[in-house]
């Protein structure tokens, strides 16, 4: 059986040279981009052996698991929170995250800034693409400038879930849009199934698990 490390490096080795790839259609450089790794779910011996392969960015959707696996790794890692933020889980939140991508609600924005330290992490606005529907969070389209505009956090960027059945070419370019016209200069953007077309739209940052690390078996 392959060691669980060589799996790993053959993986993102893979993706790398997907982000190469896609980066040159754009004519962009790679230091533009930073590669989340999302290691939802996944035990921390993974972490550590994707640290061994020098990843330094790690994403997770829980409190609950991020707090228990970031101090587990050494202390020159990045952590991104980007599940659905719980009120209460916020205090907590800022004891490991370093940048949040799902904030959506001025009431949470408003409980981080109360919290010695806030100021030290790095805030995107989630951005909900679907209309109507908005189960996997996000302020609506519409409401984005006047979130801006009452949010006492300060935002450097936008987030975004390409929405099931949407082109994601269509999705991101929106994306890349909004944030543009809001000067925000980190865009959060693009998954295992969509990164390449995110890459080609402008994303600062994409989020990649499944690709990396195998398929979840359960949903996180
Ligand atoms: C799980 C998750 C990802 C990674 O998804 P994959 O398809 O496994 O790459 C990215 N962003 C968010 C918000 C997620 O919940």
């Amino acid at each position: 059986m392959k060691a669980r490390i060589e799996e790993l490096r053959e993986n993102l080795a893979k993706v790398e040279e997907q982000i190469q790839g896609a980066l040159r259609l754009a004519s962009r450089n790679r230091e533009e981009v930073t590669l989340v790794v999302v290691t939802k779910t996944y035990p921390v011996e993974d972490l550590l052996a994707l640290y061994e392969l020098g990843v330094r960015n790690f994403g997770e959707n829980r409190d609950q698991e991020g707090s228990l696996k970031a101090p587990q790794l050494p202390s020159d890692t990045h952590w991104h929170f980007q599940g659905q933020i719980q009120s209460r889980k916020i205090p907590s939140l800022v004891q490991w995250a370093d940048s949040i991508h799902s904030l959506d609600s001025l009431e949470h924005a408003a409980k981080f800034e109360k919290l010695p330290n806030s100021e030290k992490l790095n805030y995107f606005v989630q951005i909900n693409l679907e209309e109507g529907a908005d189960h996997r969070g996000g302020v609506s389209v519409n409401e984005v400038g006047s979130f801006l505009e009452s949010c006492t956090l300060p935002i450097t960027g936008a987030m975004v879930v390409a929405p099931l059945g949407s082109d994601p070419v269509v999705a991101f370019s929106k994306v890349k849009k909004i944030a543009d016209e809001h000067g925000l200069k980190e865009i959060s953007m693009g998954m295992s199934g969509d990164f390449e077309a995110a890459l080609v739209a402008g994303a600062t940052h994409i989020r990649v698990g499944s690709s990396i690390l195998g398929s979840r078996s359960l949903l996180a």
